[in-house]
């Protein structure tokens, strides 16, 4: 406890993790469980069922965000002596096969690397709020080295970026744990952190010794596999962040030897940027309400078709980072078109990938040293499901191999099929799978389980017992030593059967197991004639010989008959219990066969335990092919998933290329339109045309007619697009978008004390500093939280900044009309409208088909009306609205005459 101070310390006796001092006493009602105290000793411990330790690091890593120290026992192989160590910290990001990791999520540790100079010290006296906005852009410039990597997959990533863009990278990453070094933390820590939003997630930091580059695992790592990228295009803050990772990955592990798969340097021209803004405004990980759960309304939810866990995390990271590859985006879009027109085609290769298990984290336990018997099954069921997946191709794709090849024209669909299949490689799998089959007993593996789920059931009460259990006896542990009691108590003086062997191997799966079984069965029918004789010598049909906890090999007999004269003749010393029915007695005979056909046991064991070392070597052979096939199935995972979406949706397959067109008819938004239709109510597709002709759409309409919903529909349908996913319209041509950001309405950000309108200026600060003429901009009732004038002013400036300046794709709603007449020689401007339409007495409804042209009423009071605003209320806002309407009367409304009103 005093070497890992920051972390609550398990330690593992006999079969209990057990807590100790001040951490008993602090955990245990945290843990719901007894603190206890030993006879004699004011020392506090708790504890719980080692089984049960994935129940207990959940709360305590995950919900608490502890760090947990796990001391094992370490038996010696020579004596019987046991030490104990710290083999492993866990803490929040460093997770390998927990049960309680989010199936669907990767769980990412990311390390930052701050640049060495004191860069950012200048912001040390900034106020607050105005961190962010006060960077000055040599700030915002510098580089930042990130890195992150996903131990249960083995995925590791390094990223060169900026300080303005890393709360972004931050929230498109979405680590489980941050690592920093405790220099960076210092200088400039607390400052840039806070205003970079990271506190949201634990940050630990971490002395990394080691120089970066020179650090061995890094260098290590770089020469594993042979990647096409050249391994000095990695710049050095991204390997000092590496570096910094892999330290302190080491010291959690504790030298654990860590197989992770080489690094891949991520470019941010590589893909799409969305900013955290932009993320949050279109839900796309998450709904406002709930984060980045991917809860029902986000964009992730509702594209989350796929069947596989592994095919879930890499949906989530396509939507995180849409590509910006034309090639990428096509090859994507070619797989869906296969299986949006091939049903059969689509729905076969569904029920395969169900067949599979998590391969990517599976792949990982190997990679680690880890796996069972059981994960050897998941693999082998998943390889065979691969192999099923490529026969499937095989059947319904044209051989390509043949440059005569006779089928036909080739079309890009199949080729990019093919060229997804081409990927996936059977032989050595294929060889491995054959010997897991041939080497592991499935129903010797399942009744195991059952055993062990008996064993554990009887385990459990006593755990719970313990805190009431006053007199414990003496020995390394009042737990263990319950448990013993309690085991005796299930077996009041009766004598554990042995013929209850259970092999989970078997017996062909090698030539030394096979011999072991013929010896072992040999002393079993020894062990039969042998009982036949005594029971015929001491006249004793009932004699059965067993082995029991504490009397070793006895001869059992029912019926309390005396057998002393029998007895005497055959050599038995003497009894070594009897009740009232039975009696128990040593034969030499037996002690002799007994512990030989314990011996023969234990060996088959001990083969059994070194086969799987062989089948897990195997596996760790395979390595390489197993994480592509992988990957080539996680991929067929989500173009299903599309497909499946594209089919019931009626979704179309976009145009994506390069240049500055955004044409979409008849677009819908994707979770608005799904909403509306669970209530009944029909969706009103629209038009968008952004390009050469008109950059900016100029969106003005009454409030509640789905000026927002427009704007982020084409926001979305972009990112589909870019995602390689089908989009609900009826055409839709894109060219490539580089950046999107949003300044959608806003969320406040009251505990960080910044107001409305700040953080509404910041985001703009953020679009207006970052977009490209390549980015798609959406500004949603941008200047509200001000005087009118002093909006108008705001967006006006706004518009002429996007429209000259950054000449990118815009749309701009706004209710300040008189904008329309500002930008009137705005040449590739247009404006465009929603209405009302009157309906019999008071009652209007929506229009929420876009128009050409400017409305210039908000149509506000019938809202709120329609919102239940009192009917006095509405009435006076009627009145100061028509003295408004009329400036010339006054400067200022006269609302004198308005009070009799009121009363
Ligand atoms: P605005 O931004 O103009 O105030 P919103 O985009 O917030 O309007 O839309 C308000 C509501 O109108 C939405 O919640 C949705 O229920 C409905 N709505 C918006 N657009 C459409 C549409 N195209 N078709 C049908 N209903 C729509
Ligand atoms: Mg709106």
């Amino acid at each position: 406890m005093l070497k890992h101070k920051d972390c609550v310390l398990l330690t593992k006796v006999g079969s209990f993790y057990e807590l100790y001092f001040h951490q008993a006493k602090k955990y245990a009602p945290l843990l719901n469980i007894k603190e206890a105290k030993r006879p004699n000793s004011a020392v506090s411990m708790a504890g719980f069922p080692a089984h049960q330790l994935d129940r207990f690091l959940k709360i305590l890593v995950q919900d608490l965000q502890e760090h947990v120290a796990l001391c094992e026992e370490i038996r010696s192989e020579f004596s019987d002596t046991i030490d104990r160590r710290v083999t492993r910290i866990i803490t929040p990001g460093t997770l390998i096969d927990e049960k309680f990791m989010d199936p669907l999520e990767n769980s990412f540790l990311l390390a930052i690397r701050l640049p060495a100079e004191g860069s950012t010290k200048n912001l040390v006296d900034v106020p607050r709020a105005f961190e962010e906005v006060a960077m000055p852009a040599s700030v915002l410039e510098k580089p930042v080295g990130i890195a992150w990597l996903d131990i249960s997959t083995g995925d590791f990533f390094t990223q060169l970026t900026t300080f303005g863009s890393l709360s972004s990278d931050v929230a498109r990453v979405g680590p489980r744990e941050i690592v920093m070094t405790d220099e960076d933390v210092q200088e400039n820590g607390s400052k840039v952190l806070s205003s970079l939003e990271l506190h949201q997630r634990p940050i630990t930091r971490h002395k990394d010794t080691k120089g970066s580059a020179s650090f061995k695992p890094w260098s290590q790592l770089q020469r594993g596999e042979v990647r096409e990228e050249d391994p000095t295009s990695f710049k050095p803050l991204e390997m000092d962040a590496g570096s910094l990772l892999l330290s302190y990955v080491n010291e959690r592990f504790q030298g654990m030897n860590l197989s992770l798969q080489p690094p891949v340097r991520l470019q941010s021209q590589q893909s799409m940027i969305i900013d955290k803004n932009t993320m949050r405004a279109l839900e796309l990980l998450g709904t406002s309400k709930e984060g980045l759960g991917g809860g029902k309304g986000s964009l992730l939810h509702t594209l989350r078709g796929t069947v596989t866990k592994s095919g879930s995390r890499l949906l989530r990271s396509w939507i995180a980072s849409p590509s910006m590859s034309l090639e990428t985006i096509t090859a994507r879009l070619d797989i869906v078109s296969r299986f949006v027109d091939d049903r059969s085609l689509r729905e076969e290769l569904t029920v395969n990938l169900k067949r599979t298990f998590d391969s990517q984290r599976l792949v990982q336990k190997f990679a680690m040293g880890r796996g069972d018997a059981d994960d050897l099954v998941s693999l082998l069921k998943t390889i065979d499901a691969t192999a099923e997946v490529a026969h499937l191709f095989r059947r319904n794709l044209p051989s390509f191999d043949s440059h005569t090849s006779n089928h036909g024209p080739v079309t890009p669909s199949d080729q990019s099929l093919y060229k997804l299949q081409a990927r996936i490689s059977l032989d050595g799998p294929k060889a491995l799978a054959d010997l897991i089959r041939h080497s592991i007993d499935e129903e010797g593996l399942m009744q195991a389980h059952r055993i062990e789920d008996g064993d554990r059931a009887d385990l459990l009460p006593s755990a719970q017992d313990i805190g009431q259990n006053d007199a414990p006896s003496e020995g390394p542990s009042i737990l263990s030593g319950l448990l013993k009691s309690k085991a005796k108590k299930k077996f009041p003086g009766e004598v554990i059967s042995d013929d209850q062997d259970v092999w989970i191997l078997r017996r062909t799966a090698s030539p030394e197991l096979e011999d072991l079984h013929q010896k072992f069965e040999a002393l079993q029918m020894e062990k039969v004639s042998l009982t036949h004789g005594l029971r015929e010598e001491l006249k004793a049909d009932s004699l059965s010989l067993r082995w029991t906890p504490g009397l070793g090999y006895i001869c059992h007999v029912k019926g309390a008959r005396d057998l002393s004269s029998t007895m005497q003749r055959s050599s038995v010393t003497r009894d070594v219990r009897t009740t009232k029915s039975t009696r128990s007695f040593h034969h030499p005979e037996w002690d002799k066969l007994g512990s030989r056909i314990d011996g023969a046991r234990k060996g088959i064991r001990v083969e059994e335990q070194q086969v799987l070392r062989n089948l897990r070597g195997q596996v760790v052979t395979n390595l390489v092919q197993l994480r592509r096939n992988g990957a080539v199935l996680d991929e067929l995972d989500v173009a299903c998933a599309f497909a499946a979406l594209a089919e019931a949706q009626s979704l179309i397959r976009p145009v994506v290329k390069d240049g500055g067109e955004l044409n979409i008819v008849g677009g819908r938004h994707p979770t608005v339109k799904v909403g509306l239709e669970e209530q009944g109510r029909a969706f009103v597709s629209n038009d968008c045309h952004l390009g050469r002709k008109e950059r900016v759409w100029l969106v003005t309409g009454p409030n509640m007619a789905g000026k927002s919903t427009f704007l982020r529909q084409n926001a979305l349908i972009s990112i589909l697009a870019q995602i390689g996913c089908f989009v609900p319209a009826e055409h839709a041509e894109i060219g490539l978008v580089d950046q999107i950001f949003t300044r959608v309405g806003s969320a406040d950000n009251l505990f960080r004390d910044q107001s409305t309108f700040m953080v509404e200026m910041m985001e703009t600060a953020t679009i207006l500093n970052n977009a490209t003429s390549r980015s798609f901009v959406i500004m949603d009732e941008i200047g509200r939280g001000t005087t009118p004038e002093d909006g108008v002013a705001i967006s006006f400036a706004c518009l002429h900044h996007l429209y000259y300046r950054i000449r990118c794709r815009t749309l701009f709603a706004t209710h300040f009309h008189r904008l329309a007449d500002m930008t009137a020689h705005f040449e590739h401007l247009g404006c465009y409208c929603t209405d009302i339409v009157e309906g019999p007495g008071e009652s209007f409804s929506f229009v929420h088909r876009l128009k050409p042209g400017v409305n210039k009423s908000s149509h506000a009071l019938r809202v709120a009306a329609l919102a239940g605003v009192p009917e006095a209320a509405v009435e006076t806002a009627r009145n100061v609205l028509e003295t408004l309407g009329h400036p010339s009367k006054t400067e200022l409304p006269d609302t004198a005459h308005l009070q009799g009103l009121a009363t």
